[in-house]
């Protein structure tokens, strides 16, 4: 069994001040694997004292210096990435190589990113050629809490560490309780890309414990939370008393809208796209809506598809699903199957319980329903698990209204062969992204959501604007 109690403070791993012992689990054996300190005020207090006393001479080394750190620090981070991969298997499930590719890969996609867009943004320049007096300074915001989910774990982190990084933030890390050794391990990356002492810190804990702590401190500026809706409402009213920034990337129900003259491949991929990672992505398609003249035939080629995917344990090699990260995922999602059935919609994959061969372990079949309407609880909750609920539509303004039907707002999917409809719809969805038939979202462009998925934007310049305050100056000399 591994022992990680320390934190990384001020530059050093420090043995916890006010911690107690918490046991990480694998959720492919239900059986703790790691031990870990939850920490206490006296860490939290430690870890903001050390950020802020970093801050103002990480403020003021040349923006040139924070970014050639930054390149270091992807470059060892790539060199670490079979071990930071070994690490989110066992912590959350991830197979080993989604693992490795995807998991791994978006760390390093981010971090490259960030590099590419501090190196053309202006962080300082004049207002305009009609005020030669007047400059804007986009200056760090300060001492910055990064508490993260465990979903994704190193994409979160660098989409974090990476932008506060090179906009001249200090930070204090509260990594997921349920993925903190990937967290460690990329501590070690910070501490060996050489940053110095007490810009990056990290401790862990829990969310009543060091996330309250954090949020509601007097020397944080800002809070950059992602996770669930929940805890980025209390965070937001524990935040409110010192009235810092907050930054909130949250949970989704997403529509993926399927035109009667949609490519063929479109169904299936959203279908995979559902299952992707178990289910486990806040940006999941995980309402699939159809046009009913082919809905028929989508249920048909839904279910054939759901059923081929595998469900394995993640230290196997290949594309099979892992199990979902811990009993109480497993427990809500058996009960959104349940609700689902009990509320009417008819399952065409998948089902409560265990897949089968699988005795234990959080593992769970992936599961379609179909004839679903978006008043049913699995049509409004986010299940965070493979469960794809189909719904059929008759026109495009029907289309647009059941999407937007929700309180999230993260992204939306669009296929249809129709151009001028894309463009449409993209302007009438309420959320922060709309991606349209299979395309991924490009560097640098941004990721974050409207409504209660969230009002922040991570990644490339809008990643780094997130950590900056603008400063506006008169009476600027000339230089
Ligand atoms: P969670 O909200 O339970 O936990 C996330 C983090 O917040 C953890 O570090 C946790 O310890 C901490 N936390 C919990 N309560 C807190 C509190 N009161 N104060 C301060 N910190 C607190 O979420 P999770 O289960 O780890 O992650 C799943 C959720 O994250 C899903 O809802 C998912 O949609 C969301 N998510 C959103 C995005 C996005 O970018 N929009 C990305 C990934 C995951």
């Amino acid at each position: 069994m591994l022992e990680k109690r320390e934190f990384y403070i001020n530059g050093s791993w420090v043995a916890a001040q006010d911690g107690r012992d918490h046991g990480v689990i694998d959720p492919s054996t239900e059986e703790v694997f790691l031990t870990i300190s939850l920490g206490g005020q006296a860490d939290t207090d430690a870890a903001v004292a050390a950020a802020k006393a970093a801050l103002p001479g990480w403020m003021a080394t040349p923006v040139s210096e924070r970014i050639a750190l930054v390149e270091k620090l992807a470059e060892i981070y790539t060199s670490r990435g079979e071990e930071i991969a070994q690490a989110m298997m066992q912590e959350m499930g991830a197979p080993i190589d989604l693992a490795r590719s995807a998991q791994v890969g978006a760390g390093a996609w981010h971090l490259a990113n960030f590099v590419k867009a501090a190196k053309a943004f202006e962080f300082d320049h004049p207002l305009g050629a009609h005020a030669p007096e007047d400059r804007i300074i986009h200056e760090a915001v300060g001492v910055c809490a990064l508490i993260t989910p465990w979903n994704w774990p190193m994409n979160q982190i660098t989409l974090k560490v990476g932008a506060a990084a090179v906009a001249g933030c200090t930070m204090v890390l509260k990594p997921s309780e349920e993925s903190p050794l990937s967290a460690m391990i990329f501590a070690e990356i910070m501490h060996e890309a050489g940053f110095p002492p007490g810009v990056f810190n990290l401790v862990n804990g829990d969310g009543v414990g060091v996330g309250s702590q954090l949020s509601g401190h007097k020397d944080v500026d800002m809070v950059s939370f992602t996770g669930s809706t929940r805890a980025g409402t209390a965070i937001s009213k524990n935040a409110a008393d010192t009235l810092k920034k907050v930054h909130l990337e949250l949970g989704g129900k997403g529509a993926n809208i399927i035109f009667a003259d949609a490519d063929d491949k479109a169904v299936k991929r959203g279908v995979l796209h559902m299952m992707n990672n178990t289910g486990q992505s806040c940006n999941a398609p995980s309402r699939m809506l159809v046009q009913r003249d082919i809905y028929d035939a989508a249920v048909e080629t839904a279910a054939e598809v759901a059923a081929k995917v595998t469900v394995g344990v993640p230290s196997e090699e290949g594309r099979h699903i892992g199990p979902v990260v811990n009993a109480v995922q497993w427990e809500k999602i058996q009960g959104l199957i349940q609700k689902g059935i009990d509320e009417g919609a008819t399952l065409v994959a998948g089902g409560p319980g265990r897949p089968e061969g699988f005795n234990k372990g959080y593992y769970v079949r992936p599961t379609v329903f179909a004839d679903v309407n978006n008043d049913m609880t699995i049509a409004r909750e986010e299940i965070f698990g493979p469960v794809l609920s189909m719904i059929p539509f008759d026109t495009e303004e029907d289309a647009v209204e059941i999407a937007n039907d929700t309180v999230y707002g993260l992204t939306n999917y669009v296929q249809s062969t129709d151009g001028a409809r894309r463009n449409r719809l993209a302007r009438q969805l309420r959320s922060g992204m709309v991606e349209m038939n299979g395309k991924g979202r490009a560097a640098g462009s941004p990721f974050g959501g409207m409504k209660q998925s969230g009002n922040g934007r991570e990644g490339g310049s809008y990643g780094i604007e997130d950590f900056l305050e603008v400063k506006a100056v008169s009476g600027w000399a000339a230089e």
